[in-house]
C-alpha cells in the first residue's frame, strides 16, 4: 500500500482485492458505473460498508448514479500496486505447498511465486508448476539476491518457527502462515494466519448455532 492510503482501516484494506476483482471485470464489460447496491450483491458486503469504505479512497457515489468504474479502477491498481510485481516464495512443498505452486497466482494478481524451498531431497532440484525447488540451507543466499518481500509457510508446525525466524532475518516483510502454529514476530513484519482446520471448524459451528439471519462476520 502507497502511504496515501495508510489511514484506511485494516477491515477496509482486507476488502480491496475483493473489490478490485469485482470492478475489474466491471471494466473490461464496458460497464462505467456502478452502484452500491450492485456491488453489494456482487462481493457480498453491505452496502453500508461499502459505502463506508469508498468514502475512505475519496469516491463518493451519488444517489441514482453510483460510482465511477474508471474512477474506481485506477484507484485500486495505484493503492494495490498492480503494476509492481510482489515476489513470493513458498516453503514446504507437501500436499498444500504443491497445489499453490501448481496455482497460478499472476492470472488474477500481481504476485508471482519465484522459488520453493525443501528439506527432502528428492524434491530438492525439481521443478513444481514452473517454480524451482531449492534446499532450505540455501534459503538466505537466494532470499539475499532477490528482492522477495513475501513467504508463504506450508511447512509441518514444528518447524515454522524456525524458519520465521530465519525469514525474519532477511528482508521478508509479510508471511501468509497456513500452519497451526502460532508464530511470534517483531512488529515489523506482518504475519497473516490461515488455519484451515480451524476455518473448516468455525464454520461447522455457525451453521449450527447461528440462524441465516445473526451470521455477521
Ligand atoms: P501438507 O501439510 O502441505 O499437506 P504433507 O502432509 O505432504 O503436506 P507435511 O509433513 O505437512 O507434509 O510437510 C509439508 C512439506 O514440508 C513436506 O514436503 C516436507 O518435506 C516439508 N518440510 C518439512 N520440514 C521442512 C523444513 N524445515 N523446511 C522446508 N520444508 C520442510
Amino acid at each position: 500500500m502507497n502511504q496515501d492510503t495508510t489511514k484506511i482501516p485494516q477491515a477496509t484494506a482486507k476488502r480491496l482485492p475483493l473489490y478490485y476483482r469485482f470492478i475489474k471485470n466491471l471494466y473490461s464489460s464496458g460497464k462505467q458505473r456502478v452502484s452500491s447496491k450492485e456491488l453489494s450483491e456482487a462481493v457480498k458486503v453491505d452496502s453500508a460498508t461499502i459505502r463506508r469504505d469508498f468514502s475512505y479512497f475519496g469516491a463518493l457515489g451519488k444517489k441514482g448514479y453510483g460510482y465511477n468504474v474508471n474512477y474506481l479502477l485506477s484507484f485500486f491498481r495505484k493503492t494495490l500496486d498492480q503494476d509492481a510485481l510482489t515476489k513470493v516464495v513458498l516453503i514446504g512443498v507437501g500436499n498444500l505447498g504443491t497445489a499453490f505452486l501448481n496455482y497460478n497466482f499472476i492470472k488474477n494478481n500481481n504476485t508471482k511465486i519465484e522459488m520453493a524451498f525443501e528439506v527432502d531431497e528428492s524434491k530438492v532440484g525439481t521443478q513444481v508448476g514452473d517454480v524451482p525447488v531449492f534446499h532450505l540451507d540455501d534459503l538466505e543466499e537466494k532470499l539475499e539476491d532477490q528482492n522477495i518481500e513475501v513467504a508463504i509457510l506450508t511447512v509441518p508446525a514444528s518447524s515454522a518457527q524456525n524458519i520465521t525466524d530465519r525469514l525474519v532475518s532477511s528482508k521478508v516483510k509479510g508471511i501468509l502462515n497456513f500452519t497451526p502454529a502460532r508464530l511470534t514476530v517483531p512488529d515489523h513484519i506482518r504475519i497473516h494466519h490461515i488455519d484451515l482446520a480451524v476455518e473448516l471448524q468455525s464454520l461447522v459451528y455457525f451453521l449450527k448455532h447461528y440462524s441465516e439471519d445473526d451470521t455477521e462476520m
